[in-house]
């Protein structure tokens, strides 16, 4: 199964990705998780984003769109199937996504569009915590850990995104709303959205959303 999880941020993307990623046994790609992870490595690409990232500003997409080529084209796991979570974000990424799928012979199933309410999404990112090793998330009230700022996988301490404050929040969705709303009509055009409830929890959200997958896409 080949999916594009779309939504604002704090729509909970990667929660359901990590959901549906034990139940399709797909990959999932964060572009989110490798930006950071290339600041992290302090790479010229990962200096580069980071002046965007830290903004609450998109990166630029031909700096975004080979990240994703290359991962798409060298990881040999992607044959079970992936999820794209936060790619892509404008509608020439999603253009380029099409002609890099098109070469490879794996087309997009399903785009799944998270539909979130605005005060929900600030309580989700405020209250986020993510592990510092694996970047697991959790969420201060909702999902919290079993021990207070400890990763229940690794026990890694917990940290807040720089970029999950409120100002930089604002910014993160006035730039949603400007460039990635109108890859939700591209998806439409092409038949492949699948509108969904942000505000449910993810888990009910994943056993709702399989029910309607086809049963000749999952295997995929
Ligand atoms: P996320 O973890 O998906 O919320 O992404 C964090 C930040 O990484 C975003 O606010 C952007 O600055 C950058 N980013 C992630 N994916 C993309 C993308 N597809 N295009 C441009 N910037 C991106």
């Amino acid at each position: 199964m080949r999916l594009v999880l779309l939504g604002p941020p704090g729509a909970g993307k990667g929660t359901l990705a990590s959901l549906l990623k034990k139940q399709l046994n797909n990959v999932h790609i964060s572009t989110g998780d490798l930006l950071r992870e290339e600041m992290k490595n302090n790479s010229p690409l990962g200096q580069e984003a980071k002046k965007f990232i830290d903004n609450g500003k998109l990166a630029p997409d031909d700096l975004v769109t080979k990240l994703i080529e290359n991962k798409l084209s060298n990881d040999v796991n992607i044959q079970n199937g992936f999820m794209l979570d936060g790619f892509p974000r404008t509608t020439k990424q999603a253009e380029d996504l099409d002609k890099i799928l098109s070469v490879l012979k794996m087309p997009i199933d399903y785009a799944i569009y998270m539909e979130t309410s605005l005060n929900l999404i600030l309580k989700r990112l405020t209250g986020r915590r993510v592990c510092k090793t694996c970047g697991a998330t959790y969420h201060v009230s909702n999902r919290p850990p079993k021990v207070e700022n400890i990763c229940d996988n690794c026990k890694s301490e917990l940290v807040q995104r720089a970029d999950d404050n409120e100002e930089t929040i604002k910014t993160r969705m006035e730039v949603y709303v400007a460039s990635t709303e109108p890859i939700i009509k591209y998806y439409k055009k092409q038949g492949k959205l699948k509108k969904i409830d942000g505000d449910m929890e993810s888990e009910d959200l994943q056993s709702d959303l399989t029910k309607s997958f086809d049963e000749d896409k999952i295997s995929h």
